[in-house]
């Protein structure tokens, strides 16, 4: 059941809203229209806990696409689809320290690095059980919007644009089909890959995909496994090494939970059984990652000490977020 969370955590949000609302640093995305036009100061933070409590504040409601934040996604179905070797027989799990779209397959086994950059999620996307491509699709939707607990749908503009303008994933298709590292056709795949960057969420639903993933893949309103626990375990750890493109070992220093962050300016970050926080700025940083999505993050971060590695007795986080005998919303 939903329920607010205690004013500390609905203030804390609100006051960072108000404090990095006026920052103008970062550019838009601009390879489809869409994106270059979305609007610079949509600014939106939510959290949700594994119990169901949550708090919001700005554009919270506003959708965005998920774009690279659904890799995860799609990674906790293969892994349901076929285990942690299924998947990294055709995967691998290091960082590349390369840009999300670079074209670097393991030397020897033609894996590409891992499953959140765009080469390792197009494999990934071909490795989900399903008898064609529209069944596929629909398999990945249904495992994100079982862990937003509500439908979601597609932007099919966005989808569109993508398709029609890919060349680069098309090319890292191609390369990798020459490979052997792909073996599914390149063109339904592609189109299965853009159709789950371009589904529509808030950062409201991020927030509890987000808390799914800290609860171990139970949805914490519906109640719904939509992964297993091991799956959860599995994607939040990549998202830790390679969840924030090239800037993800900086991530985990300063705010130090596993993050997936996307071209539209989305932020996941998970604390495992404690909470999931979504965001959604549209200007980026030189590294891709929402400039008020990192720095609301470091801030959080800082002040509430939830950095997986520190001390317990450290950390401020439960006790801010525990149940203040509030109202269900
Ligand atoms: N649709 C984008 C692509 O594959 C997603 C990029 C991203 O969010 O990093 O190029």
């Amino acid at each position: 059941m939903r329920r607010e969370l205690p004013p500390v955590v609905h203030e804390a949000l609100a006051t960072l809203h108000d404090e990095l609302l006026p920052v103008t640093d970062g550019e838009l995305a601009d390879y489809i229209p869409p994106l270059a036009k979305a609007r610079p100061d949509r600014f939106g933070l939510a959290v949700c806990t594994p119990e169901g409590g949550f708090a919001a504040a700005g554009d919270h409601d506003e959708p965005l696409t998920i774009q690279s934040i659904s890799k995860v996604f799609t990674m906790a179905l293969v892994l349901g689809d076929r285990g942690l070797e299924g998947l990294l027989k055709h995967v691998g799990a290091e960082p590349s320290g390369e840009s999300f779209n670079a074209v670097s397959l393991e030397e020897g086994t033609g894996r590409p690095d891992n499953p959140m950059i765009n080469a390792g999620a197009i494999v990934t996307c071909s490795l989900v059980k399903a008898d064609d491509s529209t069944e596929r699709f629909e398999r990945i939707l249904g495992m994100m919007s079982g862990c937003a607990g509500r439908e979601l749908e597609v932007d099919e503009k966005v989808f569109e644009l993508e398709f029609a303008t890919s060349d680069r994933n098309r090319a890292l298709g191609h390369f990798m089909r020459s490979a052997g590292s792909l073996t599914a056709e390149v063109e339904p795949t592609l189109e299965v890959y853009l159709r789950q960057c371009a589904v529509l969420v808030t950062a409201s639903d991020l927030a509890v995909m987000a808390a799914t993933l800290a609860a171990g893949g139970v949805n914490p309103f519906t109640d719904e496994r939509v992964m297993s626990t091991e799956a959860a375990r599995h994607v939040m750890t990549l998202m830790a090494t390679c969840g924030m493109y090239d800037a993800s070992g900086e991530w985990m220093l300063r705010v130090g939970s596993p993050a997936k962050s996307g071209v539209a300016g989305g932020v996941m970050t998970a604390s495992p059984a404690q909470f999931g926080l979504g965001l959604f700025s549209p200007p980026l940083d030189e590294k891709g990652n929402s400039v008020r999505g990192v720095e609301a993050c470091h801030r959080l971060a800082e002040r509430f000490s939830w950095h997986a590695f520190a001390l317990p007795a450290d950390r401020q986080l439960p006790a801010a977020l525990e149940d203040d005998d509030a109202e269900g919303a």
